[in-house]
């Protein structure tokens, strides 16, 4: 089984299938391609090497809106989404921009023109993928000359949604199990639950809640203390994206011209407070205080207000948790925040708690259905972190394995169809609106499902995420990023 830290990713904006996937592919070719050139030393002149890429399908179609071109050369530069910060991917691709040259892998200058060697193949689509790009590591004859390179190595990718990536012999792994993730026999777990059916009853056998069982699995990998911190990072890493998100303001990048509204919000729903916070976190460190919330539906507001926050940084290219995609990125940690902020006794216990149970609902998705808009459609992202938050927060209310269940089905029935259309392929309308959506949904799942349910219902999450993948597979292309349909074509330029 994947462990949940492969759904939850410290990535960068705004996509984890058009950013994060493409950075990371191209950053493994760029190892590929190094380890190949040092192993060979002296026969290369490196004037006269360089790199070609060609994006395909939904990569092509949407990859300027998504920033993919900027992600290949931070990752053939030697970039990662994890472990870099948005200001040196900035810089590595505006060097090479500048320097018409990339440092492969950050170690290796090499000449790298963009406008010929990255090639955008908009109508073309790999069989395996609809997210497929090819890497070449080339040699030119002469500077001048295109004419007559040998290919010294070629290797393609598959950015199959949340940041996951496949080399083509993954793919077709992939294809062949039958399901959404490759599980090794090294990969074993005490509790290798297959469907949401399977993971109760493991539950029930052995006297666990999905927490502890997902504790148990991944403590195949790692100490209890590496998964608390780890959690903690998650946690951190959101809790800043929502203080960012709150402090930027002005235009998000893109033609769209769109205007961050989170530190407005911020500011109207903080007018009345005796002590001002500087940023939300002054009141997430600090809980159960007597906040002056007058109006009741103000808590739907400070939820929506940290979905806004996460997803205008999303689409600046900020530092995000991918969960479970970058466009999704703001349903989780609006939700968690909103039950830390407001729910009395929410502790740290509690996040981790959220955090495991909305993991474990998410490795559901991504082994039986997908995590990629160019599969899915939107409720293959927004409709699956609904889905994850909502079963994180029945968790947190101390609702049962059966009412969590139905708390996640809950989230995801009523996303069922939901498309993507991203207007000129950026990741703001409707993507970042679309976040408090999926929050606000997630809550009320919750609350239907814990307060009042007993578990019993009729569509189990199992049906739902079988419906959720043939309804994915039945969905015209046009609605699956692409920005061939819906709001892409119907929101007329001003
Ligand atoms: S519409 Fe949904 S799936 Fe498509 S890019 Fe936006 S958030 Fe992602």
């Amino acid at each position: 089984m994947i462990s949940i830290f492969d759904l939850f990713k410290v990535g960068v904006g705004p996509s984890s299938s058009h950013t994060v996937g493409p950075m990371v592919g191209a950053n493994r070719f760029a190892q590929q391609a190094v380890a190949f050139l040092k192993a060979n030393g002296a026969r290369w002149d490196p004037s006269l090497i360089t790199i070609e890429v060609e994006l395909y399908g939904s990569l092509a179609l949407t990859g300027i809106g998504h920033a993919t071109d900027m992600a290949i050369l931070a990752g053939l530069s030697g970039c990662l989404p994890a472990t870099s910060e948005p200001h040196e991917i900035s810089e590595s691709v505006k060097r090479a921009r500048e320097e018409k040259t990339l440092r492969l892998g950050g170690e290796i200058p090499i000449p790298f023109v963009e406008a010929t060697d990255l090639k955008w193949l908009r109508n073309d689509t790999m069989p395996e993928h609809p997210n497929a790009m090819r890497f070449r590591l080339v040699e030119r004859m002469s500077p001048a000359h295109s004419q007559g390179n040998r290919v010294l190595l070629e290797e393609d990718y598959f950015s199959t949604g949340g940041g996951f990536v496949y080399d083509r012999a993954g793919m077709k792994e992939l294809l062949q199990s039958n399901a959404q993730t490759v599980e090794s026999s090294s990969d074993t777990v005490p509790f290798p639950f297959r469907s949401a059916a399977e993971l109760l009853a493991m539950c029930r056998s052995a006297g666990l809640t999905m927490e502890q069982l997902i504790d148990a699995n991944e403590q195949t990998k790692r100490t209890p203390l590496q998964i608390s911190e780890q959690l903690d990072h998650l946690w951190d890493v959101m809790r800043k994206c929502i203080d960012r998100g709150c402090q930027s303001s002005g235009l998000l990048p893109g033609s769209l011209r769109v205007v961050r509204r989170a530190p407005k919000i911020f500011q109207q729903l903080t007018v009345r407070f005796p002590a001002k916070p500087q940023c939300p976190s002054d009141l997430l460190l600090v809980q159960n205080q007597n906040h002056p919330f007058t109006d009741p539906l103000q808590q739907l507001d400070w939820v929506s207000l940290f979905a806004l926050a996460v997803n205008e940084e999303n689409a600046a290219g900020g530092k995000v948790v991918t969960a479970p995609t970058n466009g999704a990125a703001g349903v989780i940690p609006a939700v968690l925040a909103y039950y830390m902020l407001f729910y009395p006794g929410a502790n740290r216990e509690g996040m981790y708690r959220f955090l495991k149970t909305a993991g474990a609902i998410g490795l559901l998705y991504k082994r039986n259905a997908s995590l990629s808009a160019a599969e899915m459609g939107c409720q293959g992202e927004v409709g699956v972190a609904c889905s994850m938050a909502a079963a994180g927060l029945a968790a947190c209310m101390g609702g049962t394995i059966e009412q969590i269940e139905n708390a996640a089905e809950i989230g995801m029935e009523h996303n069922l169809g939901l498309t993507c259309d991203p207007v000129r392929g950026l990741v703001q309308v409707p993507c970042i609106e679309r976040n408090t959506m999926g929050a606000t949904k997630a809550i009320n799942a919750a609350r239907l499902a814990v307060l009042y349910g007993d578990g019993q219902h009729f569509v189990s999450l199992d049906r739902v995420i079988e419906t959720m993948r043939q309804t994915g597979v039945d969905m015209q292309v046009k609605y699956k990023e692409t920005s061939l349909g819906g709001l892409a074509v119907n929101v007329v330029d001003c």
